[in-house]
């Protein structure tokens, strides 16, 4: 069996009497592009959030990298996350909010920014504001902000939601390069399974807070 890269134990969420994310057992392998598949308001925000640190779980436990418990703090440098819409500074272009990302977390490497902006496609856009991006650019950028500090982990909630068929294309395709270029390790949720079988190695389905499978893509098509 592939070296895991990150397992959750029994992860669970309660909000008030509602338990979101309910005893989660997750297993994303190393190099795997794992599709997190569930329906809105299935617990899939809410489970990535506690895997990026975002949110503490109400119970249960996350492994990454071999660490875990208060020891997950000297890992989480090494996740890359998107979660919602990428915070943007509308009023600025896409270098001008890497550079910032790049500041504060103490990059300074010459020619960085401008090779995010190739991996991501946002290399001819100029000083345009991204206020006046499309959605898909956007969410491009935001892949390009996680991508800050080199992460071995990418975590991706609902890249792809709201995109024209052009958008999914190119965010499918800015995927497929980090996975194979870069060999990151990439976990990527979506509602909608079709558009993750073309893109993702491994599944978890969850379903009312529940992982109630994970299987491979040989699996799935079988
Ligand atoms: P979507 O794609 O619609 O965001 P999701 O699968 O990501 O769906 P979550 O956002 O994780 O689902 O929400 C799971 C459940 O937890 C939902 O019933 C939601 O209403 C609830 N929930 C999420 N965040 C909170 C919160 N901060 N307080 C209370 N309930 C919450």
């Amino acid at each position: 069996m592939s070296e895991l890269l990150l397992q959750t134990r029994n992860l669970t969420k309660q909000y008030g009497r509602h338990r979101a994310v309910d005893d989660v057992n997750m297993h994303i392998k190393k190099g795997a592009i794992y599709g997190f598949i569930g329906r809105n308001g299935a617990g899939k925000t809410t489970c990535l959030k506690m895997i990026s640190g975002l949110s503490t779980p109400s119970y249960g436990e996350i492994e990454m990298f071999g660490y875990k418990g208060k020891d997950l703090q000297k890992v989480r440098s090494r996740v890359g996350c998107l979660i919602e819409a990428p915070g943007l500074y509308g009023n600025m272009s896409a270098y001008d909010n890497l550079n910032i990302k790049c500041k504060l977390t103490g990059i300074k490497k010459k020619g960085y920014i401008e090779e995010l902006l190739k991996t991501v496609g946002l290399d001819t856009v100029g000083e345009k504001k991204t206020k006046h991006y499309s959605l898909g650019m956007k969410q491009r950028l935001g892949i390009a902000l996680a991508l800050v500090g080199e992460p071995d982990l990418l975590i991706l909630d609902e890249p792809i939601n709201g995109l024209d068929p052009q958008g999914i294309v190119e965010v499918r395709e800015t995927i497929q390069k980090l996975a194979k270029e870069r060999g990151m390790t990439i976990c990527i949720s979506s509602h909608i399974l079709e558009e993750l079988s073309k893109l993702a190695t491994d599944y978890g389905i969850i379903h009312n807070g529940c992982l109630v499978q994970e299987l491979t893509r040989e699996e799935l098509m079988r």
